[in-house]
């Protein structure tokens, strides 16, 4: 019992270690090969995973082995020695000088010895793939003692392989929740939980936000004469000129329909007025994509702008605000940038409206209604 568990020791060294690398597969996919070859004194091991749908297995990753392995072994369930290991969840020694086993074939000229470990990564009823470890390098073949370290090893990849899937199902579930299908930008749920971030944190810094909202201009008309494919790829295009047009801190998403939303923490009205300007004017410039099938017109956008600096107001206050903007937008011809520039010193009718115009550099045109 006491020797068993001095050799039980690095086991639970290794795994702790493995715990760490859940969150990248591929690097924790090398390390359980490199450390199951370790913990036996084994020159190869290689990790086979099951294919979800088929139940084949795959191989993952490989240590001391060569690397076309993975690319080129793809067995079913019950195939050779792996896939018999995988079917019946019992793993097998094997050792075909000593005829232990029916499974290998024999002279193995790839390997060093004769002998083989082959465990199934599983738990109950459910087996998740197989590690083989071979060669040992002693040139002995592998022991009971080795037999009983690779089992409590293998049984606590199992765990980590489980933990490191869930984590990527629910990384992949996250992302489609805050993505927008179509385009690949967030959505507008994501949007409203980062406004509201923002606010708070514009709250503690006493900081400000830009908020710009953006509608294409008679899109209606052209779906209408396009067609709706060509004009769910002109929303894509529109998009990723969007996404190209904004900073590194800027929070990009798609409101709904031919309406994107773009919060632009720490920035003033001025800039985020030159931003909307930039992705108005690259907007224009859609035409030349060999997608865009605009007839002898071009796309244009209108947005509206505002800010919020004020932290006792609601932060819808400010969605409203760069409606209000975008509405002017549209009554002003459309393809332009209006500036709501809140002063709460003033009445509703002196409130500042600022446009920019024209496909060159923001005409800051002061318009006072
Ligand atoms: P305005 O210049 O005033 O904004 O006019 P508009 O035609 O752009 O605005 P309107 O609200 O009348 O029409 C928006 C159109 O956007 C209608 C709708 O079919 C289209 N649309 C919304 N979502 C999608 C989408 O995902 N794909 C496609 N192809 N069209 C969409
Ligand atoms: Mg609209
Ligand atoms: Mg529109």
């Amino acid at each position: 019992m006491l020797r068993m568990s001095a050799e039980l020791i690095p086991v639970y060294h290794k795994v702790n270690k493995l715990y760490a690398k859940f969150k990248s597969p591929h690097r924790l996919y090398d390390s359980i090969t490199r450390a199951a070859a370790n913990l036996v004194n084994a020159e190869k091991c290689s990790l086979m995973l099951a294919e979800k749908d088929t139940h084949a297995l795959r191989v993952a990753a490989v240590t001391g082995g060569d690397r076309w392995l993975i690319e080129s072994i793809r067995m079913r369930t019950g195939e050779g020695i792996a896939g018999k290991v995988y079917a019946d969840g019992v793993p097998i020694v094997t050792d075909c000088a000593a005829g232990i086993s029916k499974y290998v074939p024999c002279p193995r000229p790839r390997y060093k010895t004769s002998s083989s470990v082959i465990l199934p990564l599983g738990m109950g009823h459910e087996t998740i793939g197989v590690l083989n470890v071979s060669d040992k390098r002693s040139g002995d073949p592998f022991s009971e003692i080795d037999l009983s370290v690779l089992s409590a090893f293998s049984a606590q990849v199992f765990l980590i392989l489980k933990i490191s899937n869930c984590y990527r199902e629910v990384e992949h579930l996250r992302e489609l929740s805050t993505t927008d299908c179509l385009t690949g930008l967030f959505n507008r749920r994501y949007f409203n939980i980062r406004l509201e971030e923002e606010q708070q944190r514009a709250m503690r810094s006493g900081g400000m936000i830009s908020l710009a909202m953006l509608d294409i201009d008679d899109f209606k008309h052209f779906n209408d004469t396009e067609g709706h494919l060509a004009g769910d790829l002109i929303l894509k295009d529109a998009a990723s000129v969007m996404a190209r047009s904004i900073r590194g801190n800027d929070i990009l998403a798609r409101y709904g329909g031919e309406e994107f939303a773009i919060i632009m923490p720490q920035t003033s009205e001025m800039t985020a007025l030159k931003v909307a300007e930039r992705i108005r004017c690259e907007i224009r410039n859609i035409r030349q994509s060999p997608t865009c099938r605009l007839p002898g017109r071009k796309l244009t956008v209108s947005i509206g702008i505002a800010v919020y600096n004020d932290c006792s107001r609601p932060i819808e206050d400010v969605i409203e605000r760069a409606d209000l903007a975008l509405h002017r937008a549209k009554l002003l011809g459309k393809d332009c940038a209006i500036l709501y520039s809140y002063n709460s010193e003033k009445t509703e009718e002196e409130t500042v409206w600022r446009r920019s115009a024209g496909s060159v550099s923001p005409d800051l045109k002061k318009i006072v209604e």
